[in-house]
């Protein structure tokens, strides 16, 4: 159906490779008792409380958000994971072989006053072999007559044992400026511009774009013919919209009058694909009089695969009657079955019905694209979600979710990593759990999935 194309194409981005990590991941391994939950605790600054470990029972949160040195990431307390394995030995082991294979560094800690144990030694057999950064904390090293215990663990073959007390915080800010020294260079900010927010005024000819566009800033422009093979530089408008000032990205076009002529089409998608790459949120106007068009759905497909924030105004409705509207309710649970999250509002740009509901619906959508959610929070909220409904099993395996993290926003992106492949349907089933308890309308999630290679 004419449908299926916004399903494939949202369908493509999910199966996209997957994305760098904008937040990197530091994980924090050892045998127990050694001193993790402290020195993780004295990571983060007891900004997010580590829920004590209680013997036998499964800590429920793993994954902390820490900051050190203008740095963010995410440290991972492997305590929390429950590996296969059996002995102690193994299952440390086995922490560690997962660790090594999820985050972008690797902590090991080991107890200085109780020197290295067969169990140490086989965790750094195993971190031995990491491709990425592997660190040894030296634990328990609360003064100096100590600090040759510490160095006995160079024999474990990681390197340089850093001392520290945990407990007292002795030396935690060197072993901090070490840590963010190893871990990778965030690719990308997160961008805060300065300035009015950024919007797209888009959708097919006629939709009534530059008849909002006139509405909105309250003045009556003339209609200019442009002239033929002049190409016209981007122009933004700055409207004043609800006290607040937005910039119209891409505006120019909206004035001019462009007469249909060869690859008009071609060029008017450029011009919505430009203006979309230019904004934070799009407003995406679609013709309530009319059935969806395939236009349309190209036009939204674009703003969820830019990742931006979407408001979807249903303009003419002074056309829409009884009939229509009846119409519509089933047209649309079909079309945006995709894009449920979407603002909505039911717009007349050539009356002025409703045009002020659009800055509220802007403001939603954009705070949800800013929008970040602690990683402490959003793995107790996972952990009880995957207990009551687990990834389904594939070929005999069931995959298990470690840890997840929202590594960015605009748009918000969560990472999930985990030891197996989840399906399209169970990482929906995620998406939709996760706008349930958090929110976010308006604003495309990314889910990604870090499989354990
Ligand atoms: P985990 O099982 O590895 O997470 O270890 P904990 O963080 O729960 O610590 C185990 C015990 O070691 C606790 O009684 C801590 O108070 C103690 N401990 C942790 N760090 C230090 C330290 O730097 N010096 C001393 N003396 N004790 C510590
Ligand atoms: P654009 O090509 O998207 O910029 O569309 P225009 O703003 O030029 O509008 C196309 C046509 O639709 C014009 O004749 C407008 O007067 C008409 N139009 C725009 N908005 C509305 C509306 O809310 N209701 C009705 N009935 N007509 C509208």
């Amino acid at each position: 159906s004419e449908f299926t194309a916004l399903d494939a194409q949202v369908a493509g981005d999910e199966a996209e490779a997957e994305e760098q990590l904008a937040q990197p991941v530091l994980a924090v391994v050892g045998r127990p008792n050694v001193g993790k939950s402290t020195l993780v605790n004295r990571i983060l600054g007891r900004r997010e409380a580590v829920v004590q470990d209680v013997p036998g029972v499964t800590r429920d949160r793993v994954a902390y958000d820490a900051q050190w040195a203008g740095r963010r990431f995410t440290v991972v307390d492997t305590g929390g994971w429950e590996p296969s394995a059996t002995g102690l030995q193994g299952s440390v082991a086995a922490q560690a072989e997962l660790a090594m294979s999820t985050a972008d560094a690797v902590l090991v800690v080991v107890d200085a006053s109780v020197g290295a144990t067969a169990t140490d030694e086989a965790v750094a057999k195993v971190l031995r072999r990491s491709k990425r950064p592997v660190l040894l904390a030296a634990n328990k090293v609360d003064d100096e007559r100590l600090l040759a215990d510490a160095a006995s663990l160079w024999n474990l073959g990681l390197g340089e044992p850093y001392p520290v007390s945990a407990l007292h915080g002795r030396s935690s800010g060197d072993l901090l400026d070490v840590i963010v020294g190893v871990l990778p260079e965030a690719p990308r900010g997160d961008r805060l511009g300065t300035g009015p927010r950024r919007v797209a005024l888009v959708g097919k000819p006629n939709v009534g774009k530059s008849s909002l566009l006139n509405k909105l800033s309250g003045e009556e422009r003339s209609v200019v013919d442009s002239v033929a093979g002049t190409t016209v530089d981007p122009v933004d408008s700055l409207v004043e919209l609800d006290g607040q000032t937005w910039r119209f990205v891409d505006t120019a076009g909206l004035r001019k009058r462009v007469q249909t002529s060869s690859g008009a089409e071609y060029y008017a998608s450029l011009r919505t694909k430009t203006a979309i790459d230019a904004s934070e949120v799009a407003i995406v106007l679609l013709d309530a009089a009319e059935p969806l068009a395939e236009q349309d759905l190209r036009v939204l497909t674009m703003v969820v695969e830019a990742g931006r924030a979407c408001v979807l105004a249903f303009n003419k409705w002074d056309l829409v009657d009884e009939e229509r509207r009846y119409q519509m309710v089933r047209e649309l649970e079909r079309g945006l079955v995709r894009v449920p999250w979407a603002e909505k509002v039911n717009i007349s740009a050539l009356t002025g019905r409703s045009v002020r509901k659009l800055a509220p619906a802007l403001r939603t959508a954009l705070a949800s694209w800013d929008k970040r959610v602690p990683t402490g929070q959003l793995n107790g909220w996972l952990a009880d979600l995957i207990a009551a409904t687990p990834p389904p099993v594939r070929g005999g395996k069931q995959p298990k979710v470690l840890f997840a993290t929202q590594a960015g926003i605009r748009p918000p992106t969560l990472v999930l990593f985990t030891t197996g492949f989840l399906e399209a349907g169970y990482r929906r089933f995620i998406e939709r759990k996760f706008r349930e308890r958090f929110g976010f309308e308006g604003s495309p999630v990314r889910i990604n999935v870090r499989v354990r290679e």
